[in-house]
């Protein structure tokens, strides 16, 4: 007959409980404004980004491309190093 205060155990069996969503990321770049100065790729924690090989674009500098989409989650590190505003991140809960 315990009706006392939440023990930690108790709140953390909770909590894992209400865990079963993760968060999966995408990225769009706008490559016509990118530069190439490659300061996302140095940024994202799961090697996402990468300069598009062999490819300029209309301004004739080479441009970063998510190489790696599926390892994406989000963090948007990426957009907010970017000097030029090139990358949109989008997250989607996913349901385990
Ligand atoms: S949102 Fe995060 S994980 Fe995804 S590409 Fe950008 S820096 Fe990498
Ligand atoms: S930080 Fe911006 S301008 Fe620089 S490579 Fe990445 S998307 Fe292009």
């Amino acid at each position: 007959m315990n009706s006392g205060p939440t023990t930690p155990t108790d709140k953390k069996l909770t909590l894992n409980n209400n865990i079963m969503v993760k968060i999966k990321g995408a990225i769009v770049v706008n490559t016509d404004r990118c530069k190439g100065c490659q300061l996302c790729v140095v940024a994202c924690p799961k090697d996402v980004v990468a300069l598009a090989p062999k490819k300029v674009n209309v301004h004739g500098y080479p441009y970063v491309e998510a190489a790696r989409p599926d390892d994406c989650i989000g963090c948007a590190s990426c957009a907010i190093v970017c000097p030029d505003g090139c990358i949109t991140v989008y997250k989607k809960k996913m349901e385990d």
